[in-house]
C-alpha cells in the first residue's frame, strides 16, 4: 500500500488508513573631529631599516598579508611596507585614505570597513571593538576581472567623544568568492545560476551609489530588465532550456555594462541593473542599447538559438527616488506600464498625481489591514484538499480573509499586494499561522496547510519566531505545511533552501505552491528538497478544453514524479478534470468541484 503524504508521521493516526478523510475542520558614522583621539597606541609598523630584525616586507608578502593604521578623524590610512605589492599597484597613493579605499571596493562586496566599525558594538574601554569582513578590492583603472578578495580583520577605538577614531588591522589575500574556505563568502549574495548578484544583496550594493553620486553631485540609474517571453520559451523547451539562456542573457547584459554598474538577478526572468553617472537621456539610450543588444543575437541553448526580448522600466536616481527599496519600487511601476499593450519597451518613472492617488490609496488599504488585526478581524477559510483515489479530503488549505466590521469578507488579492508593499504581509502570516495552529490545537487529527510569502520567507525573525512555536508544539508541527510559490523561493534560491531545511527540522512540511507559474529548473526543485508539489490552479482549470494546458501539467506531473513528489492539483472545478488528473496518478485534488474555500462559523465574531 501507497504512503500518502498526509498520513500522520506518528501511529495511530490518519495515515494509518489512505482512504481515510481527515476530520472535519471544526473540530549605525565616524566624522571629523579637531581632537586627535586618546586611543591606544597603533600597532608598530616596522620600519624596513632595522637590521637585526627579520624583513617585515618580506615576512608579509610571503604569506600575503599587510597590516594597516587607520586614523579616521584625518581618514589618513598608513599601510604595512609591502601594501603597494599586495594590492597590485605602482604605489601607495591609491589607497592612502579610507574613502579611496573604499572607492576600490566591488559592488559585490558585502561590507566595507567603514560599515563594519558603524555596526560593530561598542568597544569597551581599553581593547577596542573588533571587525572581520570580506570585500573585493578592484585596483583603480583596472577591469572588475581584476578583483581579489581581502579578508580584513582588524580593531577600532573610540576617541574622547564616543565615535570611532583610529582603526589598525591586518589584511590578507584570500580564496575568490566562490572558494569553499570563505566562511564569510558572499557566494551567498551571488545567484547560483547566473553568478550575477542576487536579491537580497542588490538592495545593500544600491546604497554605495547613493553616497558615490551625493559625492560626486551625478545621477545614477535603476534598471529592471524583463524578459517578455520567458513563459513561451519554458513552455515550448523547458525549463534547463530556459535557464541556459537566462545564464546567457547574464553573461550579455554584464557584458554590456560598465565595470562599476551592478547586474542583479531580481526574479526569475527579472534582471536589476544600477548603472553609475546616468541622467535620463543617457539612462534612455542605455536602456535602448541593452534591448537591441539582448535581441540581437538569439542565446545557444542545447535546444538550439533562444532568441529573448526585453521590456525596462527605470528610475534615475537620487532625483526621483532617494532610498533603495524605493527605486525598486518605481522601476517596477515603470516596467508595468512597460508591459502594457502598444506601451513602448522602455519607461522611465516619472512623479504624477495619479500616482499620489494610488499612494492614498495604499494608506488607507494598510490602515484597514492594522485596524483588521489589532480587532481580531483576520480569518481563515479552509478548502479542502482530496485524496484522489477515496475523494475524501486529506487535508485544508487555510486561506486569510479579512472581515470587515459589517461582516463582508475581503479576499486576499484585495489586501495582499499591499500588505506586501506596506511591510504589513508578515504580520498577516504570523496570525493566520496561530489561527491555523490553533485550529489544530483543537482538532487533533487536523492537517493544515498556510502559505508564506516571500517577505516572511526572508525575514530571519519571523522565520526564527515561527521554528520556536513549531518546536514547542512538536504534535502540531508534524499536522502542519507550509506553502510558498515557487517565485519566492527563486527570489533567493540560498535563503529558501535554508529556510526549508529549518522547517523540516522543526516538524514541518513543505509545499511548493503555484508549480509552473514561475521559473524552476529541475535542478531547483531537488535542491529545495520540498515535500509536495501543488500545480498551479491556471493550467488545471482548463485541462479539459486546452491540448497545449494538458501536456504542460502532465510534464510538470512526471517531473514531480521523478523527484518521488506527491503532487497536489488546484483549481479543480469539473469531473472530467479530476478524471484526467486521477488516471495521470495525481494524488490530491482541490478546487470549487471538492468544496470552495469557507470560513467556518465558529471564526465568526
Ligand atoms: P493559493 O495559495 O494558490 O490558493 C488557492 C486559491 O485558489 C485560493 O484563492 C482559492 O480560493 C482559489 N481556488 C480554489 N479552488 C478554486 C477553483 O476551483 N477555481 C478557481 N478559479 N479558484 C480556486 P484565495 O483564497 O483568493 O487566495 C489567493 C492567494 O492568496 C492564494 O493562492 C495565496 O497565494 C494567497 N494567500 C491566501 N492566504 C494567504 C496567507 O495567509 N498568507 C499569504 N502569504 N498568502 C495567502
Ligand atoms: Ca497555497
Ligand atoms: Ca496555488
Amino acid at each position: 500500500m501507497q504512503l500518502r503524504y498526509f498520513a500522520s508521521r506518528s501511529p495511530g493516526r490518519i495515515g494509518a488508513a489512505p482512504a481515510r478523510a481527515a476530520p472535519d475542520p471544526d473540530g549605525e558614522s565616524p566624522q571629523k573631529g579637531e581632537n586627535q583621539p586618546s586611543a591606544p597606541p597603533p600597532p608598530s609598523i616596522a620600519a624596513p631599516d632595522a637590521r637585526d630584525a627579520p624583513d617585515p616586507r618580506a615576512i608579509l608578502d610571503s604569506i600575503g598579508e599587510t597590516v594597516y593604521d587607520w586614523d579616521l578623524p584625518s581618514d589618513r590610512i598608513r599601510w604595512g611596507p609591502n601594501a603597494a605589492a599586495l594590492f597590485g599597484l605602482a604605489t601607495i597613493d591609491a589607497i592612502a585614505s579610507g574613502r579611496l579605499y573604499a572607492d576600490c571596493l566591488s559592488h559585490d562586496s558585502e561590507s566595507s570597513r567603514h560599515e563594519a566599525i558603524a555596526r560593530a558594538a561598542s568597544p569597551g574601554d581599553g581593547d577596542g571593538g573588533a571587525f572581520r569582513i570580506r570585500y573585493g578590492f578592484v585596483p583603480p583603472d583596472r577591469p572588475r576581472e581584476a578583483t581579489i578578495w581581502i579578508e580584513d580583520a582588524g580593531r577600532w577605538f573610540k576617541g574622547p567623544d564616543g565615535r570611532p577614531a583610529r582603526a589598525h588591522g591586518l589584511v590578507r589575500i584570500v580564496a575568490d568568492p566562490c572558494g569553499q574556505e570563505r566562511p564569510l563568502a558572499p557566494h551567498a549574495r551571488l545567484d547560483p545560476l547566473t553568478g550575477a548578484l542576487n536579491r537580497a544583496s542588490l538592495f545593500e550594493q544600491t546604497a554605495h551609489f547613493f553616497a558615490r553620486s551625493a559625492k560626486r553631485k551625478e545621477n545614477f540609474a535603476a534598471l529592471l530588465a524583463a524578459v517578455d517571453n520567458l513563459f513561451a520559451l519554458n513552455r515550448t523547451h523547458g525549463y534547463d532550456v530556459a535557464d541556459e539562456a537566462i545564464a546567457g542573457l547574464a553573461r550579455r547584459l554584464r557584458g554590456n555594462c560598465r565595470e562599476r554598474d551592478l547586474v542583479a538577478r531580481y526574479a526569475g526572468g527579472k534582471f536589476a541593473l544600477v548603472l553609475e553617472n546616468c541622467d535620463k537621456a543617457e539612462t534612455l539610450a542605455a536602456a535602448n542599447r541593452l534591448i537591441e543588444a539582448i535581441a540581437a543575437t538569439p542565446f545557444d541553448t542545447s535546444a538550439g538559438p533562444a532568441s529573448l526580448s526585453l521590456r525596462i522600466g527605470g528610475v534615475v536616481a537620487p532625483r526621483n527616488g532617494r532610498a533603495a527599496h524605493l527605486l525598486f519600487q518605481y522601476a517596477e511601476e515603470a516596467l508595468d506600464l512597460a508591459r502594457q499593450p502598444n506601451a513602448p519597451r522602455v519607461v522611465l518613472y516619472e512623479p504624477s498625481a495619479a500616482r499620489e492617488e494610488g499612494r492614498m490609496r495604499l494608506r488607507k488599504i494598510s490602515d484597514e489591514i492594522l485596524a483588521a488585526l489589532d480587532e481580531d478581524r483576520i480569518v481563515i477559510a479552509l478548502q479542502p484538499l482530496v485524496d484522489a483515489a477515496s475523494g475524501l479530503p486529506a487535508s485544508y488549505e487555510a486561506l486569510v480573509r479579512l472581515r470587515r466590521p459589517d461582516g463582508m469578507l475581503v479576499p486576499p488579492a484585495a489586501i495582499l499586494p499591499t500588505a506586501e508593499k506596506s511591510g504589513l504581509i508578515q504580520r498577516i502570516d504570523a496570525r493566520v499561522l496561530d489561527l491555523a495552529m490553533q485550529k489544530l490545537d483543537r482538532a487533533p487529527r487536523l492537517q493544515l496547510a498556510v502559505n508564506l510569502s516571500g517577505p516572511s520567507l526572508r525575514d530571519p525573525d519571523f522565520m526564527a519566531r515561527l521554528c520556536e512555536k513549531l518546536t514547542a508544539r512538536p504534535e502540531i508541527a508534524r499536522r502542519l505545511t507550509l506553502e510558498f510559490s515557487e517565485t519566492c523561493a527563486m527570489d533567493d534560491v540560498e535563503a529558501a533552501t535554508r529556510v526549508i531545511a529549518m522547517l523540516k527540522h522543526c516538524g514541518a512540511r513543505v509545499a511548493m505552491d503555484d508549480f509552473g507559474a514561475g521559473h524552476t529548473s529541475f535542478r531547483n526543485l531537488r535542491r529545495f528538497d520540498f515535500d509536495l508539489v501543488k500545480i498551479d490552479g491556471a493550467f488545471v482549470q482548463n485541462l479539459g478544453t486546452s491540448i497545449d494546458d494538458r501536456f504542460f501539467v502532465r510534464t510538470l506531473v512526471d517531473l514531480a514524479r521523478h523527484l518521488g513528489l506527491p503532487v497536489v492539483a488546484e483549481w479543480v472545478e469539473d469531473a472530467e478534470t479530476a478524471e484526467i488528473l486521477r488516471q495521470w496518478g495525481v494524488e490530491y485534488l482541490q478546487g470549487d468541484f471538492f468544496g470552495a474555500a469557507a470560513v467556518r462559523d465558529e471564526d465568526a465574531p
